[in-house]
Formats: structure tokens, sequence, C-alpha cells
């Protein structure tokens, strides 16, 4: 598996094409300006691009989705419990985003530094959810041929003063087969309701769940500190010792180096 990594301007959130030896390919988290660089990557090598994958749906991960999606002609792809996200980027972001339109929040900021026009989000066309949906509906669009979606009882609610109240129940593992690429999406919810980890061929796609060192923020609408804790304890600190990590900010790591010295796993 090559991997090439492409830094988004806003908010430096990481951009990875995932390169099969067969040259098929699948593209995570397109944020800001990155759709050129992707592009151009696929186009060079000429590879087949199956999929963008969104490890959330904040919009420092996902605002190129739509361009990557149309100009490599291939579905998106997030937890269900995300997908709403992607119909207001600004909003579901709280104090980061600000309302949309508004030139003094913080995320309009950002981009407004780098040429992006805050007004011109457009949402991917062909979204295709997996997981389980805020209500427990069945996902009522296809997802890819060999994807299993599971349904899983909302049987875990718990919460405490230091969360929002609002506990995400966690989904069994999905399996995305895009065409000799396997993906394990495994839900992490937390960061946000819908979070997930990538696991593929000896990397972990962590998004804004774990960093070199540190984790991501539960302050934003729909983190959760308990849920978080959950899922440092029930998902990360399982993970495979071996498993090179790859978030969604900053520098890469591996598994069993956050075991060891990363302090909200260490006391997970
Ligand atoms: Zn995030």
């Amino acid at each position: 598996m090559d991997v090439l990594t492409i830094i988004s301007p806003v908010f430096g959130a990481r951009c990875s094409v995932l390169v099969a030896d067969g040259g098929a390919c699948v593209v995570v988290d397109p944020g800001a300006l990155v759709a050129d660089h992707v592009v151009a990557a696929v186009v060079e090598r000429g590879l087949r691009p199956r999929a963008v994958l969104l490890t959330h749906g904040h919009v420092d991960h996902t605002w190129d989705a739509a361009e990557v999606a149309e100009r490599l002609d291939v579905p998106v792809l997030l937890h269900a419990r995300d997908a709403y996200r992607l119909d207001d980027p600004f909003g579901t972001l709280g104090s980061l985003g600000g309302a949309a339109h508004d030139p003094d929040g913080p995320l309009a900021q950002a981009l407004a530094l780098v040429g992006v026009d805050a007004a011109a989000y457009r949402r991917p066309a062909d979204v295709r959810p997996f997981g389980t949906p805020p209500g427990g509906f069945a996902p009522d669009v296809p997802v890819p041929a060999g994807t299993q979606p599971v349904e899983r009882p909302s049987d875990e609610h718990e919460s405490d003063e230091r969360g929002s109240g609002i506990s995400t129940p966690r989904d069994e593992d999905v399996d995305l087969d895009l065409d000799g690429i396997t993906v394990v999406a495994r839900h992490a919810p937390g960061h946000t309701e819908g979070s997930t980890l990538y696991l593929v061929a000896g990397l972990a796609l962590t998004g804004d769940v774990l960093f070199a060192g540190t984790i991501g923020r539960t302050d934003l609408p729909g983190g959760d500190g308990p849920t978080m804790a959950r899922t440092l304890r029930e998902v990360v600190a399982r993970l495979d010792p071996g498993l090179q990590v790859l978030p969604g900010h900053g520098p890469t790591s591996d598994v069993a180096a956050e075991l060891a010295a990363n302090p909200f796993l260490v006391r997970a």
C-alpha cells in the first residue's frame, strides 16, 4: 500500500491517497485546496479511484469532497451519524464555524486566508453513509458491493457532567471492499457522533480521534467526553500495536508509541 499525503492549508488537515499494488486507490479526507493535487496524482499515476472516505463530517476534512468525488467519479462514504454535517459545514462546527457566510467566524477566516470563498461550499452529490444512523434506520442509499452495514440497538447511554449528556452508542465494524482495497471502518465516536477509524494494510487513519501524543476535542457540537473515554478504552487501546497511525492533523505515529506515552491512553 502506497500512501500519498497532501496537507490542506486550512487547519492543516491530512488528506491521504491510499494506493493498492494494482493501482486502485481511495482518497481519505480531502480538505480545502487539495483537489487539484489529488486529481493530478491519480492522472499522472494512472490510478483507479474507488471512493472518497471521510473520517468524520468536520469541514476541514470534507471541503473538497464534492469536487474530488465529482472529478474522479466516485462516491463519498462516511458514517451515517455524521452525514448531516455535509449539509451545514459551518453550523455543525459550533464556535469554530459560526454562521454560514459570517466572515468573522474562525473557519471563514481560515478559508479566506488561503483564498477560498466561504460561500463556495458544495455538498457531495453521491454520499453513501454506512453504519447506524440516528434513530436506528438502515441507510436509504446503496452502499458499495461487499459493504455490510450493521445495525445495533442503542443500549449504551451513559453520561456525566464532563460530557454533553448525549452519548453515542457504538456500531460494529463495517468492512468496505473497494476493488481489492479492504478497509475496516471502526466506529469511534466522541469527537463527533460518526467519527470513524479506517484500518487498512497496517495503517490506522484516525481522523480527529487520536493524534500523536493527544486526542481530539470533545467540546464541539456532537462531541462528548464520556463517549470519547469509552472509545479510547474500547477501540483505540485495543488496536494492534503494530499499526502506523495517520492522524487527521499533525505528525504520524504508531499505536505502540501512543499506548506507551499518550497521556489520554495511559489513563484510559
Ligand atoms: Zn474534527
